[in-house]
């Protein structure tokens, strides 16, 4: 009966893979053939059939999302409930262990964790402090460095330096790694490093976790890294059975530090592992499956499948080229405009680029049409300065020894406390061995400072103080709302003109909502809630899911598409350039793996796929002429829309221009149709000027795009 449940929905291949003997597998196969399906009926018959306990089973998943999904499928198919079992992404199963274990860890209880912009502010106040010169060792470079030592598990004296330039970076990660001790924080690459070690260097904590985890099961395992696959493997012990699941067409990572190489090695490390193969595709419709398969055909040295559909045929792709990328986003929207009229859920569509960037005039057209989105990934919530400020005074009144938080509101907002003055802190602070907190009350006490200085850092020490006080014996959505005020953020913002000072403000309130609703969902028994709403706040801009789910549109980029699916999918950007991306472009590597990502954005899409591009797109602050990427002409002509052969800017944007308000100067707008007396009727793309110089750029639908004095045109 419970058989039945389980296996009802799969194929024969999946049933398989679903119930087969308990031992180790490795599922290689494409995109949209049911792997992630497979992991999740597996995990509830190890349960139901296996008789294997919920809390013996280790599941690790590329997103936060992805594991809450997986959660609730499981829970789903189970008799009993599957509270105690461990389904998360690297990162955040590593915190769980380090905050369980942080005494054996080397770590202060109340650790908190960097995100890559504190990192970074960390790293470029280590080399000042090492009188490095930030133009020949610039903070970013010496991040990257750092973070991929880490990822291939190695420490400062574990790096072999090549030449001068690399003593030096090795130097910078050593007095780093000494100021994060210092601080009691630890960045993303440690929470995996730290956790691996622990479980290497402490035999009877292996020993627990080996005893504990019967069945270790890994999604998007092609994506692993040198750590990631090291810790995986720390984490099996003797009488474990693993599942990995995974598509070598699918590694983006690689920039990251990604290893393909790392199923076949889980094939040598664990020979008895059974592979198997499912090669039908229940996502696509046979045309997209097939531009798909011709794409990834042209990269060598693949582990080689073919993936097949039993479904329809399904439209052709649509293939749009925009005269620029405003052009390009009024196509989008119109499009979807046209999807809403036909009843799809916004919801079911996705529009998709390579670069971050690329996301703003999308948003802009999006915004200006009353269209509602999210932007998973990019610039989120956590991420926006005002709430990392909010969140410092947090971190600061929490844990006085966090360095990284007191550098960042020192004089924020500002209170006449000068560089030359946290200077001296600085200093102070790494002559005496001790945190810039400590080393302010010290020179305080030794009246060290010129009266106005030291006037504006008392305050500061009260300020803080008084904070602690004050939110000591309140919940934590109140202890966030006194500091947003207290602090002095909001008035603040409130200076910031406009809507951007009132986005800010609104922002920061929303941390108290965020706060509440961290606070109904419960925290772990070991930390206080302020310590485990800041680790949360830290996992979860690092995560590139949201975490609502309304109906609105899902903007994204290529990279945190992977996993998803979508009915209806935009791939917008494909130009040279852009996509392939101009660094990968001369390296083969490189550019098979944005070919990869590129087989992973045509997967997401079920029903409908459109493919878009700009002959001129503002990049980097120029207008650029970029030729259509040529992962577009891997696709076989007759898979794509008859729109392909116009591309000569022929092709006239269909805007309604009631629908929305954007740029706009008296009469004419973005968007807006338009009559021209030679050149027929067409739409304005872009606006330039005002009164009589305004000149506007129009598409027509006769003749292409042309720019033109605006008097010249009729308004239709
Ligand atoms: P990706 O490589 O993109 O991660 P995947 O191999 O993990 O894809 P899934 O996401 O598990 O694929 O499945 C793709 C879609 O096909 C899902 O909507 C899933 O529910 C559906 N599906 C998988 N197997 C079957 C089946 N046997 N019958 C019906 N639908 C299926
Ligand atoms: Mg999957």
């Amino acid at each position: 009966m419970k058989h039945n449940m389980i296996l009802n929905s799969l194929n024969p291949a999946q049933q398989d893979a679903v119930s087969a003997p308990f031992g180790h597998q490795l599922i290689l196969a494409g995109a949209g053939s049911g792997k992630t399906r497979v992991l999740t009926h597996r995990i509830a018959w190890l349960v139901e059939v296996e008789n294997i306990s919920p809390f013996n089973i280790l599941a690790v998943t590329f997103t936060n999302k992805a594991a809450n999904e997986m959660r609730t499928r499981i829970e789903s198919m189970l008799s009993v409930p599957a509270r105690h079992m461990w389904i998360g992404t690297f990162h955040g199963l590593s915190h769980r262990i380090l905050r369980a274990h942080w005494e054996e860890a080397g770590l202060s209880e109340s650790f908190q964790i960097l995100d890559s912009d504190d990192q970074f502010r960390m790293i470029r106040r280590v080399i000042n402090a090492l009188n490095l010169d930030e133009d020949r060792f610039p903070p970013k470079e010496a991040q990257w460095f750092i973070n991929a030592q880490k990822e291939e598990g190695r420490e400062p004296h574990q790096v072999q330096p090549r030449d001068f330039n690399g003593q030096t970076q090795i130097k910078i990660y050593q007095a780093y790694q000494e100021a994060c001790q210092r601080s009691g924080v630890i960045d993303f690459a440690d929470l995996l490093l730290l956790t691996y070690k622990l479980l290497q260097s402490n035999a009877e904590l292996r020993l627990h976790y080996h005893q504990r985890f019967r069945a270790l099961l890994v999604d998007e395992f092609q994506d692993t890294n040198t750590i990631q696959y090291a810790w995986l493997k720390s984490f099996a012990g003797p009488d474990c059975a693993i599942m990995i699941v995974g598509d070598d067409d699918q590694s983006i990572y690689g920039w990251r530090g990604a290893r393909i190489e790392n199923i076949q090695r889980f094939s040598k490390d664990f020979p008895s592992a059974q592979i198997i193969r499912l090669e039908q595709n229940y996502r696509s419709t046979g045309t997209i499956l097939k531009a798909a398969n011709a794409l990834i055909e042209q990269n060598a040295g693949r582990l080689g499948k073919n993936l097949w559909t039993e479904g329809k045929e399904g439209e052709l792709i649509t293939l749009y080229a925009a005269f620029n990328e405003t052009d390009e986003a009024y196509f989008v929207v119109n499009r979807i405009r046209d999807l809403q009229r036909n009843h799809h859920s916004l919801r079911e569509i996705a529009i998709l680029y390579r670069s971050n960037a690329q996301s703003r005039v999308i948003e802009e057209a999006l915004m200006q049409s009353g269209i509602p989105y999210r932007v998973y990934g990019g610039l989120r919530y956590f991420d926006r300065a005002e709430i990392k400020d909010a969140l410092a005074y947090l971190r600061l009144i929490n844990n006085c020894a966090d360095d990284t938080a007191f550098e960042r509101i020192i004089n924020t907002p500002t209170r006449g406390i000068g560089d030359r003055t946290i200077v001296a802190i600085r200093e102070h602070a790494k002559a005496s061995g001790i945190t810039l907190w400590d080393a302010l009350l010290q020179l305080q006490e030794q009246n060290f400072f010129a009266a106005r200085a030291a006037s504006a850092l008392n305050a500061f020490i009260e300020l803080i103080n008084n904070l602690q006080d004050k939110i000591s014996s309140h919940t934590l959505n109140k202890q966030v709302e006194f500091v947003i005020h207290g602090s002095g953020l909001i008035d603040h913002y409130r200076k910031e003109k406009g809507e951007r000072g009132l986005t800010r403000i609104e922002n920061l309130e929303e941390l108290v909502n965020a706060a509440h609703q961290f606070m109904q969902e419960g925290t772990p028994d070991n930390m206080t809630p302020m310590s485990a709403f800041l680790s949360y706040a830290a996992l979860e801009s690092n995560d590139d899911q949201a975490s609502a789910f309304d109906d609105c549109i899902q903007l994204m980029t290529l990279h945190t598409a992977k996993g998803l699916e979508f009915p209806v999918v935009f791939l917008t950007g494909c130009e040279e350039e852009l996509f392939p991306h101009f660094l990968s472009m001369h390296d083969p590597k490189k550019l098979e793996e944005e070919r990869r990502l590129c087989y992973v954005g045509v997967t997401r899409a079920m029903r409908k796929l459109y493919m878009t591009y700009a002959e001129v797109r503002r990049m980097h602050g120029k207008e650029a002429y970029h030729r259509p990427s040529r992962f577009i002409s891997e696709i076989p002509v007759e898979l794509v829309d008859e729109a392909r052969f116009r591309t000569k800017v022929t092709r006239p944007t269909i805007v309604t221009a009631a629908s929305y308000q954007p740029k706009s100067s008296g009469k004419f707008r973005i968007g807006q149709d338009v009559h021209h007396r030679i050149f027929g009727d067409g739409t304005i793309i872009d606006i330039e000027g005002s009164g009589e110089d305004m000149k506007v750029k129009v598409r027509f639908e006769q003749v292409g795009t042309k720019q033109l004095i605006a008097s010249y045109l009729e308004v239709k």
